[in-house]
């Protein structure tokens, strides 16, 4: 019931509540009428039996008084009729001592059973006394009945009642037809333009035909949907701009980057260009100092054996000043599309150490590298790696070179690479006391940089963390560690081999 209450449009439920509404009301008046007539026609029967009360006192007299069982019969039988509106349709004759003398009931073919005679509607019990001069001769039981009148007018009450529930649902009928073309059909008309504009289609609708409230709401529909379709254009448009301006933007952006990353290469390479320009200019003199002794050699005596450990030494810095100079180019090259590779790290800290001691050595600090034994190789772009090494070195130079604390302490920096399940790690740890708290938070930002304008870039470390995560390593700043430490980490070549 309740389900069907739930699956019918609400013109059916308005006409199904209106039908009930009626339904129940004409019951209710019904009901209340029934018993208005049950009780008038009560008073009604009351005056018919006191007429018939003496009428019939008299009939029976004579054959009470002559104990004349026919005359007691054919008088009750004249009293039963069927005929008239009200009528007498019971009668039971009982003598003084109230033994019953007759007791028919209709058509003289039953026992007038005053009980259930009682109990009939429209109709009533009489008890009349015989009495002759005073003597009491008897009773004559009486059911009096309007049944006649009910009988007459139950053809014209059922077909009053039929054609009630005729118009009842015809008036439902109708009242459904007009419930759906005033409210169903607007509210679905009402309902799909809701829907159209949840899924995001703000046309207008035509309401013409609708009225009052319902137009109103239409009205409303519309001009909500003119609006929203607005906003979103202009919002879309705005978005479209917004688009632009952020291609825009990071275009530039990854330019400044690019260019950015070429000023902090050239920074390390200067960094390391006056060390190596230093560097040179020895192995130069020794050259130098070494061919004027071969030309006085020459001179003096020309004896061949003489040259030969000169010679030797010429060859062993010219040798230094190859590699020097190939350190250089790796450092200052764009290394980013280089193919990843298996590579040895010594001969990379070879070229580390050539780099960077002569900054480090005219600093007073000690710089050390400790290596597992064997050779560890590890799966990558080496001018990269080079380049994030360099870099975490001479922050760590800059850094405990300009250290006011330490200034009476040893300065170092210490490289430790070791060889954990997997990976290869690389500790980078200087004789500095850590990073404050709140630098520590930043130094990975780009651009962030603590050092004087010109010198820092505020890249190195910002780079140097996204080569380390492309690699597929980590980067990161050690707090736990006493001393400034950075740590990274790489695929050993092995197992990138083993993976694929
Ligand atoms: P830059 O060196 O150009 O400042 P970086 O990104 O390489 O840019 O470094 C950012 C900041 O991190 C530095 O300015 C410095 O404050 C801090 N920093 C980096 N390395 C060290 C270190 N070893 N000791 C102390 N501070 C450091």
């Amino acid at each position: 019931m309740k389900n069907i209450f739930i699956n019918i449009n609400l013109a059916q439920k308005l006409t199904f509540l209106t039908l009930a509404i009626t339904v129940l009301s004409s019951i209710i008046t019904l009901g209340v009428l029934y018993f208005f007539i049950l009780q008038l026609n009560d008073q009604f029967l009351a005056s018919e039996m006191k007429d018939r009360e003496s009428i019939i006192e008299h009939a029976f007299v004579e054959p009470l008084w002559n104990f004349d069982q026919n005359q007691i019969e054919q008088v009750s039988k004249s009293l039963i009729s069927q005929n008239g509106f009200t009528y007498i349709n019971a009668v039971r004759v009982l003598d003084s001592a109230g033994n019953i003398l007759f007791d028919k009931a209709p058509k003289f073919d039953r026992v007038a059973n005053m009980e259930e005679y009682a109990r009939r509607p429209f109709t009533r019990i009489g008890f009349i006394k015989i009495k002759k001069g005073g003597e009491f001769l008897g009773t004559v039981q009486i059911a009096i009945t309007a049944e006649g009148a009910m009988n007459k007018y139950r053809g014209l009450l059922m077909s009053i009642l039929f054609f009630s529930f005729m118009i009842m649902g015809l008036t439902c009928f109708w009242i459904n037809v007009f419930f759906n073309k005033l409210l169903t059909n607007p509210l679905s008309r009402l309902l799909l333009h809701v829907q159209e504009m949840k899924n995001a289609q703000f046309e207008n609708h035509l309401y013409e035909g609708l009225s009052g409230e319902l137009r109103d709401i239409g009205n409303t529909l519309n001009f909500s949907a003119t609006l929203i379709k607005k906003r979103n254009d202009d919002l879309r448009h705005h978005s479209l701009n917004l688009e632009k301006m952020v291609a825009e933007r990071t275009t530039e952006l990854e330019e400044q980057i690019l260019k950015n990353m070429n000023a902090s290469r050239l920074v390390a390479v200067g960094e390391v260009a006056s060390g190596i320009a230093h560097e040179i200019n020895n192995p130069l003199t020794v050259i130098n100092g070494q061919i004027l002794k071969i030309e006085r050699l020459l001179k003096n005596s020309p004896d061949q054996e003489g040259l030969k450990a000169p010679l030797e030494k010429i060859k062993m810095m010219s040798n230094r000043i190859v590699k020097i100079i190939k350190g250089l180019k790796l450092i200052s090259r764009d290394g980013h599309s280089d193919p990843m590779q298996n590579f040895g790290i010594s001969n990379m800290i070879d070229e580390i150490k050539l780099l960077t001691e002569m900054k480090i050595k005219s600093l007073s600090i000690d710089l050390e590298f400790c290596l597992p034994l064997g050779s560890v190789q590890v799966y990558g772009r080496e001018v990269q790696i080079s380049q994030v090494l360099v870099n975490i070195i001479n922050n760590a130079v800059d850094a405990i070179s300009t250290e006011t604390e330490s200034v009476d302490e040893k300065k170092w920096i210490r490289v430790t690479i070791s060889e954990k399940a997997g990976f290869v790690e690389f500790r980078i740890t200087d004789s500095g006391k850590g990073i404050p708290q709140s630098v520590q938070e930043k130094i990975m930002t780009p651009f962030f940089t603590t050092k004087a304008v010109g010198k820092g870039t505020g890249l190195g470390l910002s780079i140097s963390k996204g080569i380390i995560n492309d690699h597929g390593g980590e980067f990161y700043y050690n707090p736990q560690s006493p001393n400034t430490e950075f740590v990274f980490t790489l695929a050993q070549a092995q197992y990138v081999m083993k993976a694929a």
